[in-house]
């Protein structure tokens, strides 16, 4: 098995490129990853894996990408954190072209099993409206009102991969990832999301001896967050499970904004001042995953602590931070 070719899409991304360097670990020897970046721009980048710069908005790329491709891993996808998809919807949906010529390449080269990266932003925005959420089952995405512009892609194309397995006979699974973060991802540019932003803001505000840091909202927003381990993980068990309709992936370990700021100081044996910007973008109120689901059909949840995944990816920030800082790497 671990001779035949895996296409992992959006390679060049946080999560994607955790994947292939999993699978690489696994001793798999045919790789090839795709991303519409050019190759400086890659967080991960193996000189043992076929990596192609190609836009998979467009059918023939995605043609060439799956060309004898055994299991398709689509993590391509234009996104950020609240502050990207808030300001930029038409931009999130145009990623359904991606999804779309994906699945049609996939069902013409006869690949074994499709993977698709949804969202927990599917889910229904009236159930999300408090701070004390109850956490989320599957069946909340629907009567649907998902988080305008990448919430409504996302349900689209999960539809799309329902529809591919049951009329045209295609292996399609899809996970709804909960807030994923981890070292290897975005920090600093418009696209990051929190747990990533708040490690930044610390560290420059040591770095510049300012006594303030400054958070989205009231802070008492609640959120889980799921290490990039368990992340890499689920979608493996995912991917070789008879599950068939989408299924959350996300950590149900529950905090506030101001609670993982304060958990991040602490970690940098650090206390500032918070000024709460109350007219930044801050998301739905409450989100949490509930994974009964995960847990009967796969034995299985993500486990891993907050606080320990904080901890390597805020050593992770720092190193990059301070790379940037001596001119070392213009990446960020
Ligand atoms: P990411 O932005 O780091 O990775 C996505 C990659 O897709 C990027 O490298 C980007 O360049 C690439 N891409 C975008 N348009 C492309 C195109 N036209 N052709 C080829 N490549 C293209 O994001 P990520 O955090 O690694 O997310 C991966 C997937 O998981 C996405 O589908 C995302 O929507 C989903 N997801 C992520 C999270 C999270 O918290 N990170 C949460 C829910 C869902």
């Amino acid at each position: 098995m671990k001779d035949k070719l895996i296409l992992v899409a959006g390679g060049g991304g946080f999560i994607g490129g955790h994947l292939v360097a999993h699978f690489r670990d696994q001793g798999y020897t045919n790789i090839r990853s795709v991303d519409v970046k050019p190759f400086d721009e890659w967080y991960q980048l193996f000189d043992d894996v076929e990596n192609v710069e190609a836009d998979l908005k467009l059918r023939d790329a995605c043609r060439a990408a799956t060309k004898g491709v055994s299991q398709v891993y689509n993590l391509a996808a234009d996104m950020g954190g609240m502050g990207f998809i808030e300001n930029n919807k038409a931009l999130c949906m145009l990623s359904v072209l991606i999804n779309t010529h994906m699945l049609q390449a996939a069902q013409e080269a006869k690949v074994d099993r499709f993977f698709y990266a949804s969202s927990a932003c599917v889910y229904n925005a009236d159930k999300q409206r408090n701070e004390d959420v109850v956490p989320l089952k599957e069946a909340d995405a629907y009567p649907a009102m998902p988080e305008d512009g990448y919430g409504w892609e996302k349900l689209f194309s999960e539809r799309m991969c329902r529809h591919f397995r049951e009329d045209f006979g295609l292996v399609t699974r899809v996970a709804r990832f909960h807030n994923v973060y981890g070292p290897h991802g975005t920090w600093d540019g418009g696209r990051e999301k929190a747990p990533a932003a708040i490690c930044r803001k610390v560290i420059h505000a040591i770095e510049t001896g300012k006594d303030e840091i400054e958070i989205w909202g009231d802070g008492k927003q609640t959120r889980s967050f799921m290490y990039i381990d368990d992340c890499v993980e689920g979608i493996l068990r995912i991917m070789h499970s008879n599950i068939e309709e989408p299924i959350n992936l996300g950590s149900d370990e529950l905090t506030t904004i101001n609670g993982l700021v304060e958990m991040v100081e602490d970690i940098a044996g650090v206390e500032f001042k918070h000024k709460h910007n109350l007219s930044a973008p801050k998301g739905v109120n409450g989100r949490n995953s509930d994974n009964t689901l995960i847990k009967k059909y796969l034995g299985w949840a993500p486990g891993i602590r907050l606080r320990d995944g904080m901890e390597r990816t805020y050593r992770w920030i720092h190193e990059e931070y301070l790379k940037v800082n001596r001119g070392e790497t213009v990446r960020t």
